[in-house]
């Protein structure tokens, strides 16, 4: 079956003139797509024999909602999201004073096995397509009734292991034809999957661009992040020097802060000197509690004195906000294993 939801203006134009249907029809059908019809038999302005096509050639993939949480502390929704096959991802809304951002699923489940993150100690079962990241967006639209301005791609998944369909879900949603969500707007996270890294560098997008450190060297980044057994640390520092350079863009780092792992001064001390003279920010966010993880936030004091390390050696340095604590929404707290009561 032919999945239309991931297809652009031209694409669809030629799908619908190979199979004898005029031109125009591709706009009318891509207006109907966006406006997240769930069946062809409601788009009304196309004559019965182009849906009676559509329904025997392809499918409109959908996310449904099958569970809310709402936060109680802040304004976060953690969505549980079915995809046409049954599976599960999760995604987040957050609402902030400048619009609502969303934090989407690439992947049911993740390969990678960060020792930290729920999503990887939950395996892996397959990437997403193009249509069911928009699609999240979409249902997440629908249930709070606002345009969404914002979207990370920081949920489920290691967006880099699933490379084309991100780099054609970043096209499609930031065109005009579909949700209109400029690059600048969204915001891609890796774990370091090198090669890839530079391939998006040479693309030059204006798409903000994340990457998961956790740890200062080789030795304690391959503790807990097995990627960095194949990409070690100075390659994904170069990789990210290189991404700087090409898209003339501030990379963003991610440091979880684990109590008595990687929060030493001596470890601040030398990430300051692995990053020094790029134009890079550092996102340190005290670690969220996982089930089976066995690791604790570094206190208030330590995560202060390792900002103050990195301010010191002129490294931009913030402690993240954490937003949806209360319903396991925050980073590497989602899921793909659902009890069938739990939905
Ligand atoms: N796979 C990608 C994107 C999804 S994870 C990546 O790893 O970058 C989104 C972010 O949450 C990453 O920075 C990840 O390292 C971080 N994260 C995972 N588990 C976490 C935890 N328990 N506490 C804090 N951050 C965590
Ligand atoms: Fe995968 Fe990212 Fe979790 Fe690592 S932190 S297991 S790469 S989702």
């Amino acid at each position: 079956m032919t999945d239309i939801k991931s297809m652009n203006l031209s694409e669809l134009t030629a799908y619908l003139t190979d199979n004898g249907f005029e031109k125009f029809r591709a706009k009318q059908v891509l207006s109907w797509i966006q406006h997240d019809v769930s069946s062809f038999d409601d788009m009304k302005n196309i004559p019965a024999r182009l849906r009676e096509f559509l329904k025997s050639d392809a499918y409109l993939a959908t996310a449904e909602i099958v569970r809310t949480r709402r936060s109680k502390l802040d304004e976060t929704v953690k969505y549980l999201y079915c995809l046409n096959d049954g599976e599960y991802v999760e995604g987040v809304l957050m609402s902030y004073r400048h619009g609502r951002s969303i934090c989407i699923s690439t992947q049911v489940g993740c390969k990678m096995g960060c020792t930290f993150c729920a999503t990887g100690k939950s395996g892996f079962s397959r990437s997403l397509t193009a249509s069911e990241m928009i699609a999240q967006i979409c249902s997440a639209e629908s249930d709070c009734g606002e345009r969404i301005s914002n979207v990370v791609l920081m949920g489920m998944g290691e967006p880099f292991d699933n490379y084309d369909n991100v780099i054609r879900f970043l096209r499609l949603v930031s065109s005009e034809d579909s949700l209109n969500i400029g690059m600048r707007h969204i915001t891609i996270s890796t774990c370091g999957i090198v090669p890839r890294m530079l391939e998006f560098a040479d693309l030059q997008l204006q798409c903000g661009l994340s990457v998961s450190l956790h740890a200062p060297n080789d030795e304690a980044r391959s503790r807990t992040m097995p990627v960095n057994r194949r990409y070690p640390i100075a390659q994904v520092i170069e990789a990210s020097r290189y991404y700087v350079e090409k898209t003339n863009r501030r990379i963003t780092f991610e440091y979880a802060l684990i109590d008595g792992e990687n929060d030493s001064d001596a470890a601040a001390r030398e990430l300051a000197s692995l990053l020094k003279g790029m134009l890079c920010h550092v996102n340190l966010i005290p670690v969220n509690n996982v089930t089976g993880a066995g690791y604790r936030k570094s206190s208030i004091k330590r995560q202060q004195a390792f900002v103050n390390i990195l301010s010191a050696q002129g490294i931009n340095a913030t402690v993240r906000r954490t937003l949806g604590s209360d319903i396991e929404a925050s980073c590497g707290q989602l899921k793909r294993n659902y009890m069938k009561g739990d939905v």
